[in-house]
């Protein structure tokens, strides 16, 4: 029966930001593997371009579009450039971010803009220019990543976790917003993951354990972990979730 079995998101384009490295490359090849057509975008050119070529490379279908998801006219372009290769979008994963550990009275007035304009008008970029060809197309599905620190406080991230509070309720206002376009608008909050982003904090055993502040399964997870939960939110399995918080966090915000 194995060979009957179909990808559980067969025929679907889905552009994922970020995708160079940690999670997002994991969105990218899993969703690839699972029978979608990836669009990968990044900054890091020469990252972008190794995922597509591992995906290719398997027999998957994939294109690279680097830009920097806080610039609305570069999303116009990628979005129209994508449109042209695969005339159609289903799937948006706005993963990109970037992280600061600073308290609210280090945090500078360049450092805020930066850490909103890619956390927050990324996605907010995102989702506006994806809507036209999901619209025509008759539905979709947006996954916005927020984080455990959008759904809980934790000491010396303030501006990070200003912007992933902000994804979250982002995310509610577009559920509602499309939701008469049957375009499904989801968010996603991991909880301590293994990535480049968090690599310089994962050193130690105990600093790990400090990191995770007592999250119950008492270990860091790995990028796929998250990526079998945005698979979900992707695929049509999900087809009646919509403005919800999908919580991947080893227990960290149930104690
Ligand atoms: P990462 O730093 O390992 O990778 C992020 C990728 O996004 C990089 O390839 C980077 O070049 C790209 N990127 C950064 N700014 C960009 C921009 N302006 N435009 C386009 N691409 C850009 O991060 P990760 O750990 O894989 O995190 C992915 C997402 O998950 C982020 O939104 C992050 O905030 C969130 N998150 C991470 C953790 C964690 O523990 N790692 C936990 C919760 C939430």
């Amino acid at each position: 029966m194995a060979e009957m079995r179909k990808g559980r998101v067969e025929g679907k384009v889905a552009l994922v930001t970020g995708g160079a490295v940690g999670m997002g490359r994991e969105h990218a090849l899993l969703l690839a593997e699972e029978g979608a057509t990836l669009v990968v975008n990044d900054v890091d050119d020469e990252g972008g371009r190794r995922t597509v070529d591992e995906i290719n490379a398997k027999g998957g279908q994939a294109l690279y579009l680097g830009f920097d998801v806080s610039s609305r006219a570069a999303w116009d372009d990628a979005v129209s450039r994508a449109m042209d290769a695969f005339g159609r979008i289903d799937v948006l994963v706005n993963n990109a971010g970037i992280l600061l550990f600073k308290p609210v009275h280090e945090t500078s007035e360049a450092e805020l803009d930066r850490i909103l304009a890619v956390n927050v008008k990324g996605v907010f970029f995102g989702i506006q220019a994806v809507l036209p060809a999901m619209k025509a197309a008759g539905g979709g599905s947006i996954i916005n990543v927020s984080s455990i620190y959008g759904l809980v406080g934790a000491p010396g991230a303030a501006a990070y976790e200003t912007s992933k509070g902000a994804v979250r309720l982002l995310n509610k206002a577009a559920a509602t917003d499309y939701a008469p376009f049957n375009i499904r608008v989801n968010s996603v909050h991991p909880g301590v993951i293994r990535t480049p982003m968090t690599k310089d904090i994962l050193t130690t055993e105990d600093a790990t354990q400090d990191i995770l502040r007592g999250a119950i399964m008492r270990r860091p997870a790995e990028p796929k972990e998250v990526s079998w939960a945005v698979l979900f939110l992707a695929s049509d399995e999900s087809s009646y979730m919509t403005g919800s918080e999908m919580v991947v966090d080893g227990g960290y915000s149930a104690t």
